[in-house]
């Protein structure tokens, strides 16, 4: 990186210490928050699991060409329980959702989503299907966006490197992880009475105000 392209907000040396050009090499005086965060940014270790067509682009992404190994993130994990990062790639299908809360519960904090695509964001062109969700921030709550069907590994690297400039915005007072109150967990959404037809609700909620049908009324047929 030339001088004229660096960034000074982006300096691993940004507070007001000036250090002696000979020993810029070797000393860096920095916030501790930016270290912390430092940390993370460069190693966000992904989830392994996709959904639909968007996660072919997220394997291209990850293989050499693009290889987002320059993230620190070339250890996708099988396991939730070592993820930081959900790339949520493809169409979230109502009969999938209990399983990805289930998997983002089983997510140690600090924990990232990231929706990957037009399905994953809102359904896509599947949006009015009868089995998808139009998109899974309904669920789970998704730190980043990225359009397009599918996005191309370019668009994915521009939706983690965003990523990274949110992380770079924490501080590690206000984090949730290390509030003292306990972080709850999502609910399970339930294939039925949590996950409706959303073209249906009107429908729905005239059935359920309406009052059983006692027996007395229902028609016996005669006998003949
Ligand atoms: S956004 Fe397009 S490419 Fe991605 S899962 Fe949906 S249909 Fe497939």
């Amino acid at each position: 990186m030339t001088e004229s392209t660096r960034d000074p907000n982006n300096e691993f040396n940004s507070t007001k210490y000036d250090i002696p050009p000979e020993l810029q090499a070797n000393v860096s005086v920095t916030t501790l928050d930016k270290i912390y965060n430092w940390g993370r940014r460069s190693s966000i270790w992904p989830m392994m699991f996709g959904l639909a067509c968007c996660a072919i682009e997220m394997i291209c992404t990850a293989a050499s060409r693009y290889d987002f190994s320059r993230f620190g993130m070339e250890v996708m994990r099988p396991s939730p329980r070592q993820a930081d990062l959900m790339i949520v790639s493809g169409t979230v299908t109502k009969k999938m959702i209990p399983q990805i809360v289930r998997l983002y519960n089983q997510m140690p904090e600090p924990k990232y989503v990231l929706a990957m695509g037009a399905c994953a964001s809102g359904g896509g062109p599947f949006k009015d299907g009868y089995n998808v969700v139009s998109g899974v921030d309904k669920y789970i709550p998704v730190d980043v966006y990225v359009p397009g069907c599918p996005p191309t590994p370019q668009a994915l690297l521009h939706g983690l490197i965003s990523l990274q400039r949110k992380i770079d915005t924490q501080h590690w007072r206000d984090t949730r992880w290390y509030s003292k109150d306990p972080i709850p967990e999502i609910p399970i959404p339930v294939l039925g009475p949590d996950i409706f037809d959303p073209r249906q609700s009107e429908e729905i909620k005239t059935l359920t105000h309406q009052k059983p049908v006692s027996e007395e009324t229902v028609q016996q047929p005669t006998e003949a």
